[in-house]
């Protein structure tokens, strides 16, 4: 297995530049002063440099290879565990943790840049650091003292791994009717049966312990333990606890991330926080399980549209028959395809690094009101980035195999792979629909704060942009504004806003990737990536109103046309 030449990690650079905030974080006082341009250059190139040394080398194989079940464990592929091994030892599970945690206190942007990195190398290995990561912040935030000291060094140093079991068989979107039980006993601990399904990393053979954060019902309603995948006995001997592998789901991709069936079988396990309060507990863990999938999308379609824009320079069909065949890349229909994907991916990407350092401000601002103004566009924009991020990742892919014809639909390439990789970005973490009545119903209905803190800033970049990007940009900030007004005025009648949830998500979606592009294409500068960049950002601004026009449409429209659904 030979390593690749790393990622070119010039994009993410010049999008990390380029986030609202970004300054003002850096001047923070107890802020982010330590990442600056240049600390972030270094620690991308390094994350580059070992993507390709260590993960990418094992993509294919993981591919092909999957998981397994032996003797009641699941074994991952071959060479997962030296690059877990080399990964921990490198000191990159620590990134983002807080110091006295033991991590490096570098902020989530970063983390969020070297997590793309990560993906667009091998995503299913990447899974593994955003459960450990989540599983950290939730014991930090809601843990006991006794927890945290003994399960946060070991899994902040990636020594330990974790889960999320939330889902079971009829309870997916409707978390609220998992049937798993928790009960006391007398020693403190509970005891927690029932069955969990999918659940990523369920079981591995990476490292010597797992703590799996379970959501179960307990007396008092639904509440977070963790149980560990084994015990401690008096004399300090290992036990197993009694978490039962069922199976390892057979899956379109990620083969290397084993998606896990548990049952729980009495097993020990304890609080996190409070009895009764689960399901808001798990919400410190939402901002970063979000940004990550949507992350892992925009990393999917980087490592897809460099595969295609290689090969449509060196491809050659077509032509005047007099010549030699021209490379695709030639033929306005290709480059219509390399400039969507492109625009497409660099918008998002932008716009995740924008809600990253948002996020970043939001823990880090001594401003109270500008801290809520970013937590509130935070809120705003999770949905939508997670969305669009997960379908970025899948639908570049799928226009990766058009740009290679059949090459592309062969395994001889990689972008089939990435295409299966990706497809379930915006079905885990909770799926599109789930997302778009999210936004819907939290984060309009019960007020817009979010929406107008994203309105205002946005409408602020408009005078620097050319006129015919302004005018776009501007008419698409516009649509949303409307589209908002009429479904705030459909509360009355929920069902008729809910028909055109996904579309009004689309339609933000649309205008935050505007804003970024706006603010991407003003750009005057002769650094190639910069330039490249602004380019991207004109031909996603070029048509940005007619697609704004139909979401609109779609957004406010109504559920009198869902009638026909009872003819089918
Ligand atoms: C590879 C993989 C890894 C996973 N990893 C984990 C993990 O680590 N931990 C974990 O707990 N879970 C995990 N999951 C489970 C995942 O979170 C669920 O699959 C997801 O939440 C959707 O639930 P569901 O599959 O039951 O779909 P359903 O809830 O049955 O949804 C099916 C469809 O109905 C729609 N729908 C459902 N309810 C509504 C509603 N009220 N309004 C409108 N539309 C609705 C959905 O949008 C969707 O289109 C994983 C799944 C996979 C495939």
């Amino acid at each position: 297995m030979s390593s690749p030449a790393p990622i070119d990690v010039a994009p993410i650079l010049a999008h990390i530049e380029a986030a609202p905030g970004v300054g003002r974080l850096r001047s923070l006082p107890g802020g982010f002063a330590q990442a600056d341009q240049e600390t972030v250059d270094a620690v991308l190139r390094e994350a580059a440099r070992f993507c390709a040394d260590h993960l990418a080398p094992l993509n294919a194989w993981g591919d092909r290879h999957g998981c397994s079940v032996e003797n009641g464990r699941v074994r991952v592929p071959p060479g997962y565990a030296a690059a877990w091994q080399t990964y921990a030892d490198a000191g990159w599970p620590t990134l983002d943790h807080p110091v006295e945690l033991g991590g490096q206190g570098l902020p989530l942007f970063l983390a969020a840049a070297v997590q793309q990195l990560v993906d667009s190398s091998c995503a299913a290995f990447g899974m593994l650091p955003v459960l450990q990561r989540s599983a950290a912040r939730l014991i930090a935030a809601h843990g006991s003292e006794a927890l945290k000291a003994e399960w946060l060094p070991a899994l902040v140093r990636g020594d330990w791994a974790a889960s999320i079991c939330i889902s079971e068989a009829d309870a997916g979107s409707d978390a609220g009717r998992l049937r798993t039980v928790a009960e006391p006993t007398e020693d403190g601990s509970w005891s927690i049966t029932g069955e969990k399904m999918w659940i990523s990393f369920g079981d591995h053979d990476l490292t010597p312990r797992i703590g799996h954060c379970l959501l179960a019902r307990s007396p008092a309603g639904l509440s977070l333990f963790l149980v560990p995948s084994d015990l401690r006995g008096e004399a300090g001997e290992v036990l197993r606890n009694a978490i039962v592998v069922r199976r390892v789901e057979e899956k379109l991709g990620l083969h290397g991330s084993p998606t896990c069936a548990l049952g729980f079988e009495g097993a020990t396990g304890w609080l996190i926080g409070a009895e009764g309060r689960g399901l808001q507990q798990l919400f410190v863990m939402i901002t970063n399980m979000r940004l990550s999938a949507g992350v892992q999308g925009v990393g999917l379609a980087t490592a897809a549209l460099e595969v295609a824009h290689g090969y449509a320079a060196e491809r050659k069909q077509g032509g005047p028959a007099s010549a030699p065949p021209v490379a695709i890349a030639r033929h306005a229909d290709v480059q219509r395809m390399l400039l969507e994907m492109t625009a497409r991916t660099e918008t998002i990407r932008g716009l995740g690094l924008a809600i990253a350092v948002q996020a970043d401000l939001a823990a880090a601002e001594p401003d109270l009101e500008a801290r809520a103004a970013s937590a509130a566009l935070v809120q705003w924009l999770l949905p939508i980035f997670k969305t669009i991020g997960g379908e970025c990742g899948f639908e570049v892919s799928s226009e990766a195999i058009q740009v290679l014809g059949g090459a592309g639909y062969t395994r001889e390439w990689p972008v089939e792979q990435v295409l299966r990789d990706a497809r379930i970005a915006t079905i885990y973490e909770g799926t599109t629909g789930m997302q778009a009545i999210d936004l819907l119903h939290r984060r309009l209905w019960r007020g817009g704060e979010g929406l107008s803190v994203f309105l205002a800033m946005a409408r602020a970049d408009l005078p620097a942009g050319a006129e015919d990007d302004r005018h776009s940009a501007g008419a698409c900030f516009d649509l949303l504004e409307d589209a908002a007004r009429r479904l705030e005025a459909m509360q009355a009648s929920p069902l008729d806003g809910e028909a055109g949830a996904t579309a009004f998500l689309h339609l933000a979606g649309l205008a935050a990737t505007g804003w970024i592009a706006l603010r991407l294409s003003v750009a005057e500068t002769c650094d190639p990536t910069r330039r490249r960049l602004a380019a991207a950002g004109r031909y996603w601004l070029s048509d940005l109103e007619d697609r704004a026009r139909l979401a609109h449409a779609q957004s406010v429209r109504g559920a009198a046309r869902l009638a026909l659904f009872d003819a089918l």
